[in-house]
């Protein structure tokens, strides 16, 4: 692996503090593998803020090669910069729905507004464009997104309303779907059968990662998984995911401290005996968490555990290195914070917060290397 890295010859990685590794081929099995377990419904790809992080563009195209044709964004500006990269039989849709104004930009670039209130499929019916269709959202309890159950009965009233909308598909969001035991699933399950009896004759589509693993019920015609793509584990009942990202960073400096010398920020820790330090290229700014200070965070050299040492900074924070024989690591090595050693999760894990919020931090400093 690190000689592939070097062997690329890419000065930018050399540059950078990191080498941020993205297995594009293990996004493309895990995007199969759900499709196989969705079947016969669809499976989409949810590639908003940037595909959680890892970079929509270049992973679009090896997803639409394997089959995907719809793709999730958030914003409009999203879909706009992937238009270009998808074939016109993909279709891409803005979740947040059809902000004011937006209306002849979704029209004119063939986006599909996911419609989340009353008044956004009127401005939608009116200003849509040929025969482009539209997503309505009905909100099932997470009280987030979609029309609620009277609106859901004043559209199902205004027959003429629904029709000129174009409504292809009737979608909502679980909020509980990765904890399978909370009664909160089924009865999102129920309001969303009951809804679709209002609104009837649409596609649905109701799952997401975590509601792709509560069976084959809450799968519909369309499923909508982000994470998992990501090789996030989302639920315990998640089978059949593969790793995708690895990230590596160098080691800044090299130093022996005695017993007494403080580390870093604050001076929050002090050596209680000489210790071997390396100081690694990466911190805060690069989504490597402040709470990962001071042992809570560790980075890996082969099979051995190099737990941090005082607070985490913006641009850098220090391992203790005694661990290793000496010699065993230079300046300009890269050392392990993503991989075999320490998945996404176990970093959630150790710093509070779950594996969605470890990746969309990832910074933009590293170097990134699509294999
Ligand atoms: C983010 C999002 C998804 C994808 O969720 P994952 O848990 O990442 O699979 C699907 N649907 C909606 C509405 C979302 O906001």
């Amino acid at each position: 692996m690190e000689e592939n890295v070097s062997a690329s010859g890419d000065v930018s990685v050399a540059a950078s503090g990191g080498v941020l590794t993205i297995d594009v081929g293990a996004v493309v099995a895990n995007w199969q593998s759900l499709s196989a377990r969705v079947a016969p419904a669809r499976s989409a790809a949810v590639v908003k803020a940037d595909a959680y992080g890892l970079g929509a563009a270049p992973l679009v195209g090896p997803l639409y090669r394997a089959g995907c044709r719809d793709f999730f964004v958030v914003t409009l500006s999203e879909a706009e910069a992937l238009r270009p990269l998808l074939p016109a039989d993909a279709t891409l849709y803005v979740l947040n729905g059809l902000m004011p104004g937006t209306a002849p930009a979704f029209a004119g670039h063939g986006i599909l507004p996911v419609l989340n209130s009353l008044s956004q499929c009127r401005a939608w019916a009116e200003a849509r464009r040929g025969s482009l269709p539209a997503v309505i959202q009905v909100d099932t309890g997470m009280s987030r997104l979609g029309l609620d159950v009277a609106e859901q009965q004043a559209l199902a009233a205004e027959p003429d309303l629904l029709a000129m909308t174009g409504a292809r598909l009737i979608m909502s969001h679980l909020a509980c779907a990765d904890e399978p035991d909370k009664p909160g699933n089924g009865e999102q399950l129920s309001a969303f059968r009951a809804a679709r009896e209002r609104l009837p004759g649409f596609a649905g589509s109701l799952a997401a990662s975590s509601g792709i693993f509560l069976g084959p019920d809450y799968h519909f015609d369309l499923c909508r998984p982000g994470a998992s793509l990501y090789g996030i584990e989302t639920s315990p009942l998640a089978a059949g995911i593969r790793p995708v990202v690895s990230l590596r960073v160098r080691v800044a400096q090299l130093r022996e401290i005695e017993t007494g010398t403080a580390v870093g920020y604050g001076y929050s820790f002090r050596a209680s005996r000489t210790m071997r330090l390396a100081t690694l290229a990466t911190g805060y700014a690069d989504g490597w968490w402040r709470r990962l200070s001071n042992g809570a965070g560790a980075a890996f050299s082969g099979d051995t555990r190099l737990p941090s040492v005082g607070r985490v900074s913006m641009d850098s924070f220090s391992v203790d290195v005694s661990a290793l024989p000496e010699g065993a690591l230079a300046e300009g090595d890269l050392v392990e914070l993503i991989g075999p050693h320490q998945s996404v999760d176990d970093l959630a894990r150790a710093a509070g917060t779950i594996g969605y919020e470890v990746l969309t931090s990832l910074g933009r400093r590293y170097s990134r290397v699509y294999a």
